[in-house]
């Protein structure tokens, strides 16, 4: 016998301020279409006030989970059941899986960082140079280090905020790292091996310029940014240009929505179907694979 239609799919999304503008739902809707999964991913605007009437309303109508965006990735903290071991470190979520009717917060940022990564390199061993010290740095940092990184350098202009993410790895996750002051442009040493952009120069700006000397872009690195919009950034156009191997901030995104589907419905997404979605929803031609 047939078996009855089913009209009710399992229920993802994002809770966020700004959620018009954020392209996740496309990938994340392409995926599941894919896949032939009875799955859906909605964006909802959600003010600080009220994120914890809407973590329970989620929650009453069986939301299988859901991502928090800017300004939610801390506070939301407070209406979950647990966290997973990187968001507990970091002290940020933005993925929330319903895991044996508790809601667990997770950080897919540094995991989709990390994925994105190993399609060209693993960190394990490496000496890893960082510019930033803000959320996706913490992020990219500490899963850089739960992924055995041999020491961070963590390249920050503000002094406090870089002290104090070197000083969380070394506390809380046991790497080598420490906070360099950025003084000029800054010289990638003779051992490094990897170097991540994780600072916001180069949003919304092709030419914006990283304090940083190309000159010690050896071929042998790995240079990785954050920047999705636009994903050809400065950075990414000078490591190529010295024949260093580029990931871009799409990467990056992509390889988290991937995180989350895993996450949330257990299925291994197909990456090339995301980006492709990705990159019509931003407008983009289609770009080298992440
Ligand atoms: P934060 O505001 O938390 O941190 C910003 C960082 O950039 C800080 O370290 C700040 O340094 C540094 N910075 C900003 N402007 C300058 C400048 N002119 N010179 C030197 N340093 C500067 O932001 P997030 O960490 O949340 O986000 C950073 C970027 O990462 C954003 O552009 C975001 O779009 C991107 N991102 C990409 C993701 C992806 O999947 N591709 C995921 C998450 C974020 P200081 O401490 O001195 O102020």
């Amino acid at each position: 016998m047939a078996s009855p239609p089913d009209f009710l799919p399992a229920l993802t999304g994002s809770l966020s301020q700004g959620a018009a503008g954020n392209p996740t739902v496309a990938m994340i809707e392409a995926a599941y279409a894919h896949h032939g999964l009875h799955w859906r991913y909605v964006n909802m605007e959600v003010t600080p006030a009220e994120l914890g009437v809407a973590v329970r309303g989620l929650r009453a109508v069986g939301f299988r989970g859901f991502n928090c965006s800017l300004p939610h990735k801390v506070t939301v903290i407070e209406h979950l059941d647990g966290l997973g071991e990187s968001a507990a470190v970091m002290g940020a979520v933005n993925c929330v899986v319903l895991r044996d009717g508790k809601l667990i917060g997770e950080n897919t940022d540094g995991k989709g960082f990390l994925e994105s990564l190993r399609t060209t390199a693993d960190p394990r061993g490496k000496r890893v140079v960082l510019f930033g010290a803000g959320g996706a740095a913490r992020a990219i940092a500490v899963e850089l280090a739960l992924a055995g990184a041999a020491r961070i350098d963590v390249v920050n202009r503000s002094a406090s905020r870089g002290g104090e993410l070197a000083a969380l790895l070394r506390d809380r996750v046991q790497v080598a790292a420490e906070h360099i002051p950025w003084r000029g442009d800054h010289a990638v040493p003779a051992d490094a091996e990897i170097v991540v952009n994780a600072t916001s120069i180069g949003l919304y700006d092709a030419e914006a310029r990283l304090p940083l000397d190309v000159d010690s872009l050896r071929p042998e690195l790995v240079v990785a940014d954050v920047i999705g919009n636009p994903p050809r950034t400065r950075l990414i156009r000078a490591a190529e240009a010295r024949g260093c191997r580029a990931l871009d901030g799409l990467g990056m995104l992509v390889n988290q929505g991937a995180v989350a589907i895993r996450f949330w419905t257990g299925v291994d997404p197909n990456i090339a179907v995301m980006r492709r979605a990705l990159e019509r929803a931003l407008g983009l031609s289609a770009s080298e694979p992440c």
